[in-house]
């Protein structure tokens, strides 16, 4: 099954989300839905908060090729990530998401982060010092958990500037008559 989307305003966006109690059936079931519409709307990556669930699961599927140019991966599932390190260095990369589509940001982060994590099988993992394109998806997916988004990280006047783009998402999509809406009518996004 492949969920409906949520947009910029969608107050889900900005819940905190609440970790697993126990990842049984019906979490690992809806892990692979979560997939599923990731795929269905051309992702590399998508947090349970984009489909209306609060609990803290996302799903990363970026990584780096020999150059450093972004590359997609089979996609992980990660459910109650902790990231335990975050480097001194950071990074500036651009960011889009597919809760406002369209608008890619130029966005500051750490370079390098540890992250834990447990699968879809309730098996624990952990990652260490993972960088370039790989760290940046999982950051902006853990953001989502905490209802942070990308355009949290702009200052007044680029967030003004934004403003218009984001009123657009808001009228497309969070109307009621639209509110379905069609993979092919969203354009290819970053995450
Ligand atoms: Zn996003």
């Amino acid at each position: 099954m492949v969920f409906r989307l949520r947009y910029y305003k969608d107050p889900c966006l900005r819940e905190k989300c609440q970790p697993v109690k126990i990842i049984n059936q019906e979490v690992k079931a809806f892990a692979k839905e979560l997939i599923d519409t990731m795929i269905a709307y051309n992702g590399v990556g998508l947090a349970a908060p984009q489909v209306g669930s609060n609990q803290r699961i996302f799903i990363g599927a970026l990584a780096d090729d020999e150059e450093g140019e972004a590359l997609v991966t089979a996609p992980k599932v990660y459910i109650n990530p902790k990231i335990t390190f975050y480097s001194k260095e950071t990074v500036v990369m651009e960011e889009g998401c597919m809760s406002y589509p369209g608008l890619y940001l130029e966005i500051r982060r750490p370079a390098f982060i540890d992250i834990e994590a447990y699968d879809e099988d309730g098996k624990f993992f952990r990652l260490e010092n993972v960088g370039g394109w790989f760290s940046r998806n999982l950051q902006h997916e853990y953001d989502h958990l905490d209802g942070v988004l990308t355009i949290d990280y702009l200052g007044q006047s680029k967030r003004k500037n934004v403003q218009a783009h984001l009123d657009q998402i808001d009228r497309k999509y969070n109307c009621p008559s639209s509110v379905i809406t069609q993979p092919s009518e969203v354009n290819k996004y970053f995450t």
